[in-house]
C-alpha cells in the first residue's frame, strides 16, 4: 500500500534517528577547515576577499564577475545567513533606535488575531509583499535546527540554542532569475543564485521585523541555524528531489530558501506531493549532466558519502565533495542540475498541463522525460540570450 507521504511531512524520508547536525561539517564551512578540501575552499573563497580576478573567457568577464558580487552585496555586507546568522540583517532581536534592526514600535503593543489562522495569513501575505515567491508555515522540528554553527571567516564554532517558545517557522522561497540560471554554471547563473541569498536576507529581516512590530519574537534565518529543506516541506513547499534540493510546484528546483523562527501562534500548512519521487526515479537527467558526478544513478537509499551527509534519511544522497570540488575548477559554482531538471520551467498552460501529468498520471513519467529531452530542455543557453531576454 503506498504510504501516506502528506501526511507524513518530512519523516517521509526519515528511517532512523536523526542526529542534529553540526554546521561545520557542512560542505562550505568545511572548505575553511578540512585540509582534504582546504586548496580547492581557498581558491573557491578568492571572490570573498576580492582576489577573484575576471577571465577572458565568456561569460566569465567584468561584466559577468561585478553582476555577482552585486548580488552577494546585502547578503554579505549587511547579512550573516551565509555564516553564523545572528548579526545585522539576521540579528536574533530587535535592537534599540539608532541601530539597524530597530523596529521603530512602541514598546508594550500587541495584535492579538482572532485565531492562528488569520496570523498564519497575515504573515504569509507579507511575506510575499516582501519579495518571497512562496511562503508557507510549519512546525519548528527541533530535529532540524543544527547542533552547533560556524563561522567560516572568524571560525567561531558555537552550540545553538532556540527558546521552547519559537515553536513556529515561516519558511519562504525566492524563484531565481529563468533566463540566469540557463547560464549555467557560469558567472551569469552564480549571479541569479548570489542574488537569491540576497533576497533571503532582505526579506527575512524585513518579516522578522513585522512580526517584532506587532509584539511577537522573531528569528531570521538565511542557510545558517537551521536545515531548510525539512521546514519547507513540512511548510507544503515542496518534494525532495534527486538532485538534493526541494522542487516546488511552481518553480522546480529553481529557488532559495530562508526562514523566520517565532513565538506567534500560527496555523502550520499541510505537506504536499505531486510526484517529484516517481518522476526521479525514471528521470535521472541531473544524475547525467552534474559537472562533478556528485548525484546517485538508481534507486535512493540510505546511503552517506562523508560526514555532510545526515545519516537516518532514505533519499538520494548528494556527495558535496565532489559537488563543490567542480566549482574551484570551474572559478564559480555551478547549478546544472537545476538548469536540466524537467520541473525547472516557467509558468505557462502547456507547462501546468505537463506539472498536471508528472502529477496524474505517474506511468507517463518516462515519456515526459524524453519529451523534455527531444524539445532541448534544459540545455545551456547562448550568453547573448540573456542579454536579450
Ligand atoms: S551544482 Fe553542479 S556539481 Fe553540484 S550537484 Fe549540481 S550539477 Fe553537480
Ligand atoms: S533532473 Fe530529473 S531526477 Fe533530477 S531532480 Fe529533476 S526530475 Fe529528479
Amino acid at each position: 500500500m503506498k504510504p501516506n507521504l502528506v501526511a507524513k511531512g518530512a519523516d517521509r524520508y526519515v528511517v532512523g534517528k536523526i542526529e542534529k547536525f553540526d554546521q561545520k561539517n557542512e560542505m562550505w564551512k568545511r572548505a575553511a577547515w578540512d585540509p582534504a578540501i582546504r586548496e580547492g575552499g581557498r581558491k573557491y573563497y578568492a571572490w570573498y576577499y576580492g582576489a577573484k580576478m575576471p577571465e577572458e573567457k565568456e561569460g566569465y568577464t567584468l561584466k559577468e564577475l561585478a553582476m555577482v558580487h552585486a548580488a552577494w552585496h546585502i547578503a554579505i555586507d549587511y547579512g550573516s545567513g551565509m555564516f553564523t546568522g545572528g548579526e545585522g540583517l539576521e540579528a536574533w532581536e530587535a535592537k534599540p533606535f539608532g541601530k539597524t534592526d530597530t523596529t521603530r514600535i512602541p514598546r508594550g503593543l500587541k495584535y492579538e488575531f482572532k485565531d492562528t489562522a488569520e496570523a498564519s495569513k497575515a504573515v504569509k501575505r507579507t511575506a510575499r509583499l516582501f519579495g518571497a515567491s512562496l511562503a508557507g508555515v510549519c512546525e519548528l522540528d527541533r530535529r532540524w535546527v543544527y547542533s552547533h554553527s560556524y563561522h567560516v571567516m572568524t571560525r567561531e564554532h558555537k552550540p545553538i540554542e532556540i527558546g521552547e517558545e519559537f515553536k513556529y517557522a515561516v519558511v519562504m522561497a525566492y524563484e531565481m532569475d529563468y533566463d540566469g540560471i540557463r547560464q549555467a554554471p557560469n558567472d551569469i547563473a552564480e549571479a541569479a543564485v548570489t542574488k537569491g541569498y540576497s533576497q533571503m536576507a532582505f526579506t527575512g529581516a524585513m518579516l522578522a521585523q513585522y512580526i517584532r512590530g506587532m509584539g511577537y519574537k522573531a528569528i531570521p534565518m538565511g542557510n545558517d541555524t537551521a536545515a531548510s529543506i525539512p521546514l519547507a516541506i513540512e511548510a507544503g513547499l515542496g518534494e525532495l528531489s534527486r538532485m538534493g534540493l526541494l522542487v516546488t510546484p511552481e518553480y522546480g528546483p529553481r529557488i532559495r530558501l530562508s526562514k523566520v523562527a517565532t513565538n506567534m501562534p500560527l496555523k502550520p500548512d499541510s505537506p504536499i506531493e505531486f510526484g517529484v519521487w516517481d518522476f526521479c526515479m525514471k528521470c535521472e537527467r541531473c544524475a547525467h549532466f552534474c559537472s562533478g558526478q556528485a548525484i546517485m544513478y538508481g534507486p535512493p537509499s540510505d546511503k552517506v558519502h562523508n560526514i555532510s551527509n545526515r545519516s537516518g534519511l532514505h533519499r538520494w544522497a548528494v556527495d558535496g565533495e565532489k559537488c563543490f570540488g567542480f566549482f574551484p575548477k570551474n572559478d564559480t559554482a555551478c547549478g546544472v542540475c537545476i538548469r536540466v531538471c524537467p520541473f525547472n520551467k516557467q509558468p505557462g498552460v502547456l507547462h501546468d498541463w505537463v506539472r498536471w501529468g508528472v502529477k496524474n498520471t505517474r506511468w507517463l513519467d518516462s515519456l515526459f522525460v524524453k519529451v523534455d529531452d527531444l524539445l532541448g530542455y534544459g540545455k545551456r543557453a547562448k550568453l547573448d540570450e540573456f542579454w536579450k531576454s
